[in-house]
């Protein structure tokens, strides 16, 4: 007559882990990363992106580099800033940059040869 009980024992482990608005994986915390930053989650999606951050190190620097630009942003005393944080958002910013060009370069001259 026990059997019944056996699919009672199926816990979700972030749930025991005491998180238990659901679980969330990286997508969620890069998609949450400015809201989590400017506090505007509620406590249950907070709790659940720091267990997430203390679990995944890629996350944890995808966090610590919007942390450091946000601090960059909000404070416009630039001289404060260390030369090493300026250099490291210049080179994502001109990344980003020559990305974004080779992009529409690659689109328009296929747009241009097309028909
Ligand atoms: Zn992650």
């Amino acid at each position: 007559m026990d059997k019944q009980n056996n699919h009672m024992e199926n816990k979700n482990p972030m749930a025991v882990a005491g998180v238990s608005s659901g679980y969330v994986n990286c997508n969620d915390v890069a998609s949450k990363i400015y809201e989590y930053l400017d506090g505007e989650l509620t406590e249950d999606k907070r709790k659940a992106i720091q267990f997430h951050l203390d679990h995944c190190a890629p996350c944890v620097e995808v966090f610590e580099f919007e942390n450091d630009l946000r601090k960059l942003v909000s404070c416009k005393c630039q001289e404060k800033v260390p030369d090493t944080l300026k250099q490291r958002i210049a080179a994502v910013i001109s990344m980003e940059e020559q990305t974004t060009k080779l992009f529409y370069e690659r689109t328009n001259s296929e747009s241009d040869t097309d028909s």
